[in-house]
């Protein structure tokens, strides 16, 4: 990653500067777009102007970065001289004493809010503070509506900043390739925008594990030959069929990124050989009658199934229907030569550049009324809704949107017959909610396919669905368990709120009367001690309570208020210190001293079983895994393994936060659980056992062990030193005969 120091003469960086133009200018000349050269020319002198003499942190002129955003708006997402134009001044507003105003003056309105727009939301969508993460992150879904190039041009401008990630201090990398996983790769997956989001993702992952990333892409390098002579076996007689037919196709092995396979290795607990479906076949067609394109596809289709067995749960028609972001394929997966399923995506030219390069492609494309961009403005319309009602945590926010982000569809019927997109998962509450929030509050149940359902039920691609409603239901907090629309949390939470500030607004009245009738002053003093005696946590909780009637109005609730009602019982019995005072508790960090986040933190232990550092108790890292430190307000380094969920938020949100950290070689023994799952036979545990104690000389800790039905599972903890005795220890518990897996778990 590490990339050769910069030097360069003047007169040599301005030939590298002029070429990197005349690049972006020749691509753009091969475009089919209009050609307004003039403009792009005036827009690239004024930049380079404007930041004459400014460098990147490699040392490049900044020039290039402008330049360079604008060859991947022009040659890898597709769009014209506007947003070429946008993408070459991006960086002016923000970085040089240029307004709006003159970018106005000299290149128009259009351009100038699109360069406006990317002002707006520089500087990373996330601050800071959670709730400015959320204000920035708002921002940015806003001028989606507005002008969705903004968002296109931020793409590019956030894929050629990871491109050159490695210029950047480490905590700054983690940040911003945090950041691009979280929030980058999925909005690019939902714009249609394939090829940019999987690199996205390829180069997030290279910098948060790149052991693995390495391992991976050797092992890909390393079984190519078989990969290709099992492929040339499968596809020669499809060939044969395809040419038959008259078409003129390509039709290639395509393996899937580093990071899709790492994923699924994670997810299956297997190593890399035992990713099965490592690559899927594509057959791409040129077809210059779009009205012929669904009928090829069959008929396509219908060819490799007579030579092939067919796995009949894995066709995907997205040709009738096509996924929300645009995509459009038949997909098909067949029994292969070798005996493993191959999966076969079939489409159109035209299909193909859509799958590739998202909206971008269909403006290309665009034939009068393309349904594809109402499908857009459905979900645009979606994210607006919720922008509306913006939730007060910002986590809760981010993460409401993210949901829609990467939900992928199911497609479901009205009574009616009306077609409506839900994402996987989606209950017949969700249904009701999409429908309308009056129709979720008092959703009762569903009719799925004519037969009765719980609002729970989960619906699937095809169901007819009828909701039913009772105006005597209320919505109740447990529901959110059943929602998977953001749409649907974010209106049932509205609904909840609206409800639940009736009833606190009823208990504040309630608990004034009875104050004023006890005569006791209403004041601060009285109602901090009432709610430190009922131990709840604020003014809001308890004016709820008694709103709800769960706490009783009664004298019992002036104990130590109101002295003359207090019996001697009450006074020996209370707690001086009853409750909690929370006021007092914030705001007392430990002067300890501060941790340097600019350097690597050695993670170190003693034998006594102190230690420099906290464990994250989310995913429980141990030595030799990725992980990042996050310092929390005590000034402690808690530690996360890279890829824990809640790694992958801070390192979004609290960057300065980070700290690069390093297992100190002498650290002491972790726990580690692994799960071993085979087939019951005699002698096979005392094998396991002996294997792990006598062989390999590892401690055990806990042993957890049924057997059902001739199938055995093992839960045991081991104490061991790194990660690399757990993958070795597993690997020799699968030689057992018998055991069908070992992995560890978290
Ligand atoms: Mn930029």
């Amino acid at each position: 990653m590490n990339q050769q120091p910069y030097t360069a003469t003047p007169e040599q960086e301005d030939a590298i500067i002029n070429q990197a133009y005349q690049d972006l200018l020749n691509g753009y000349l091969s475009s089919n777009h209009r050609k307004k050269v003039e403009i792009i020319d005036k827009a690239f002198r004024f930049a380079r102007d404007a930041h004459q003499g400014i460098r990147r942190r490699s040392g490049e002129p900044y020039i290039l970065h402008p330049i360079a955003v604008a060859t991947i708006v022009s040659q890898e997402i597709g769009l014209g001289s506007t947003s070429i134009c946008a993408a070459l001044l991006h960086d002016v507003v923000e970085d040089t004493d240029y307004t709006v105003e003159d970018i106005e003056a000299q290149f128009g309105k259009k351009i100038a809010q699109i360069v406006d727009g990317l002002t707006k939301i520089s500087g990373g969508i996330f601050g800071e503070q959670a709730s400015a993460q959320a204000e920035n992150f708002r921002k940015l879904l806003l001028t989606m509506g507005d002008d969705i190039r903004v968002v296109l041009i931020k793409m590019a401008d956030r894929l050629h900043n990871m491109r050159t990630l490695s210029s950047m201090p480490p905590n700054k990398q983690y940040k911003i390739a945090g950041e691009t996983l979280y929030i980058y790769a999925p909005l690019a997956h939902r714009l249609g925008l394939f090829a940019i989001k999987t690199e996205l993702e390829d180069l997030s992952f290279r910098y948060e594990h790149p052991e693995a990333y390495a391992r991976i892409k050797e092992q890909i390098a390393a079984s190519e030959a078989h990969r290709n002579e099992i492929f040339g076996r499968f596809s020669a007689p499809i060939r044969e069929r395809l040419d038959r037919m008259g078409l003129t196709y390509e039709f290639q092995a395509r393996v899937k990124s580093c990071y899709s396979i790492w994923k699924k290795m994670e997810k299956k607990h297997i190593p890399f050989e035992e990713v099965y479906d490592l690559y899927a076949a594509r057959i791409v067609f040129e077809c210059p009658v779009e009205a012929d394109e669904k009928r090829i596809c069959w008929n396509i289709y219908s060819e490799i199934t007579d030579l092939y067995r067919l796995h009949p749960d894995r066709v995907r028609d997205w040709i009738s229907t096509p996924k929300v972001n645009g995509y459009r394929a038949l997909h098909i997966t067949v029994m292969g030569p070798d005996g493993n399923w191959v999966e076969v995506q079939i489409r159109s030219r035209r299909m193909d550049d859509i799958a590739e390069r998202g909206f971008a492609a269909h403006w290309k494309y665009k034939i009068g009324e393309g349904e594809e961009e109402s499908e857009l403005e459905v979900w645009l319309q979606t994210i607006e809704d919720i922008l509306k009602n913006p939730e007060p945590n910002a986590i809760d926010f981010l993460d409401t949107i993210k949901l829609n982000l990467f939900a992928s569809e199911i497609v479901v019927f009205t009574p009616r017959g009306e077609m409506i997109t839900l994402p996987v998962d989606a209950s017949v509450l969700d249904l009701a909610f999409t429908l309308h929030t009056e129709i979720g509050t008092h959703c009762i149940a569903g009719k799925v396919n004519h037969k009765l359902v719980p609002l729970s039920h989960k619906l699937s691609s095809g169901d007819q669905v009828e909701v039913l409603t009772s105006q005597s239901q209320q919505p109740k907090p447990e529901w959110e368990k059943f929602l998977v629309t953001a749409k649907g949390k974010t209106r049932l939470r509205q609904v909840l709120k609206h409800n639940r500030r009736i009833v606190v607004e009823r208990g504040d009245n309630r608990l004034r009367t009875f104050l004023t009738e006890q005569g006791v002053p209403i004041n601060n003093e009285t109602l901090t001690r009432i709610i430190n005696n009922e131990r709840v946590s604020g003014k809001d909780e308890l004016f709820f309570l008694i709103g709800n009637d769960e706490i009783a109005l009664s004298e019992q609730l002036l104990k130590g208020i109101k002295p003359q009602s207090q019996g001697l019982f009450n006074k020996i019995l209370r707690n001086p210190f009853g409750g909690k005072n929370r006021t007092e508790a914030e705001g007392t960090t430990s002067p300890a001293e501060a941790i340097d986040t600019k350097k690597v933190y050695v993670l170190t232990s003693t034998d006594g079983g102190t230690s420099n550092y906290t464990l994250g108790d989310c995913c429980h890292p141990i030595p030799g895994d990725d992980v990042v430190g996050y310092v929390n307000e005590n000034n402690e380094v808690v530690v996360h393994k890279l890829d824990c969920p809640t790694a992958m938020l801070l390192k979004s949100s609290y960057g300065s936060r980070l700290v690069q950290t390093r297992w100190d070689t002498k650290s002491q023994k972790f726990l580690a659980s692994i799960h071993v799952e085979g087939i019951d036979r005699m002698g096979i545990l005392q094998e396991i056992i002996y294997l792990i104690s006598t062989n390999m000389a590892i401690n055990m800790r806990r042993l957890n062990i049924s057997a059902d039905e001739g199938l055995f599972k093992c839960d045991l903890d081991v104490l061991i030193e790194d990660t690399h005795v757990v993958t070795n220890l597993c690997k020799r518990i699968k030689k057992v005969p018998g055991v069908n897996t070992a992995s560890r778990i978290n």
